[in-house]
């Protein structure tokens, strides 16, 4: 018998398009004598688009209208042996979808609600990563309404924190509404449009050099294994909106020039994260390295990373020997796995 999966993509965050790419790939990419697979696009109003909808905007790789209410269309999503969430950011990533599946009885690709949430919100990573002793930059909380009441609290912890520094909304992905900040003169602009775009907002030092930035993949539920390591160099002073999503800007280099100790300690940093913040399935977790310091900081965790045939998950699995379709598949099985 054929596994019946939902393929759901698109979403109401500003990685829509980025997952009706991945969507594309991993449509073609499953296997049709094992899967029959029906994807649905969510339009960027959060409805659900029927077949014909859903087709016009995996071809045009945009859904901005139509579909029906998520209420109304999730007990359709019964019937199916499981579902593959293939959203980025907000209103998929983080646990909001997750739960809706959980409640629904649906088994699902990824991480379930606990680690959708804690991975999708920086503040609750850091805490998490921190009581099981990862090593990470120093940081603060600031909340919107501390920053509309007591300013002046909020601007003496970036001091403490010292410049430069990072201002990041908490919950967002793809550098949206992240600034470096170099001067105390430009703190309040910063905080203004990261408070713009959420309740709750991350300060954080920067390494003390411009790092290295390393990625591994994770792959498994109770006995997860590690990827190679990956590394991005971008020509830019960090890798903001533009650099990720211009083609070129940014070259991948797999497995990255570090020494054997680094890498090993790369994968086992990040197989503890993926455990201490209940992952499952799949994670993408980010480090900088300051090769100055020889300093590794465990920077985040992407439940649900890029999943296009060129973007970095694949790509590590692939130089482990997994291919692209073999890797869909695994990820389909470990989402039917008893847990
Ligand atoms: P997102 O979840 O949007 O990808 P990140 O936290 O990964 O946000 O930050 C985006 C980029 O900003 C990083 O890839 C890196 O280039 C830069 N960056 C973020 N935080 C720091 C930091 N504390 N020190 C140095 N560079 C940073
Ligand atoms: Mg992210
Ligand atoms: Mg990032």
């Amino acid at each position: 018998m054929k596994k019946r999966i939902l393929l759901l993509a698109g979403g109401q965050s500003g990685e829509h398009e980025v997952s009706l790419m991945s969507a594309r790939s991993v449509l073609s990419a499953l296997p049709r004598d094992q899967f029959d697979v029906t994807p649905v696009v969510i339009s960027k109003q959060g409805r659900w688009l029927p077949p014909t909808e859903t087709q016009r905007a995996l071809e045009s790789g945009e859904a901005a209208t139509g579909g029906d209410l998520v209420l109304h269309r999730a007990a359709s999503a019964e019937g199916y042996d499981a579902v593959f969430p293939l959203l980025h950011g907000p209103m998929g990533e983080d646990g909001t979808v997750q739960g809706l599946l959980t409640l629904a009885g649906i088994p699902f690709v990824g991480s379930g609600v606990l680690g959708s949430a804690v991975s999708m919100d920086k503040v609750m990573t850091k805490q998490v990563l921190a009581s099981a002793g990862i090593p990470q930059v120093a940081w603060a909380l600031a909340a919107r309404r501390e920053w509309q009441a007591q300013p002046d609290s909020v601007r003496e912890r970036a001091a403490t924190l010292g410049y430069p520094l990072f201002v990041k909304p908490a919950n967002l992905g793809s550098s949206v509404g992240i600034s470096k900040v170099a001067r105390p003169e430009d703190l309040d602009g910063a905080l203004n449009l990261a408070f713009s775009l959420d309740r709750r907002v991350i300060l954080e030092a920067m390494t003390a050099h411009k790092p290295r930035e390393v990625e591994v993949g994770i792959l498994g539920n109770d006995a997860p294994i590690a990827s190679p390591v990956g590394e991005l160099r971008f020509d830019a002073d960090f890798y903001d909106y533009e650099t990720k999503y211009t083609e070129g800007r940014a070259t991948m280099h797999i497995p990255a020039p570090l020494s054997a100790e680094v890498a090993e300690q790369v994968r086992a940093l990040a197989l503890r994260a993926f455990r201490a913040l209940d992952c499952a399935g799949l994670a993408r977790v980010d480090f900088f390295y300051v090769e100055e310091t020889g300093e590794l900081l465990l920077n985040e965790v992407n439940t649900m990373p890029g999943f296009t045939t060129t973007s970095m998950y694949p790509k590590l699995f692939e130089a482990a020997g997994l291919s692209y379709s073999a890797l869909v598949t695994r990820l389909v099985e470990l989402a039917l796995e008893e847990r």
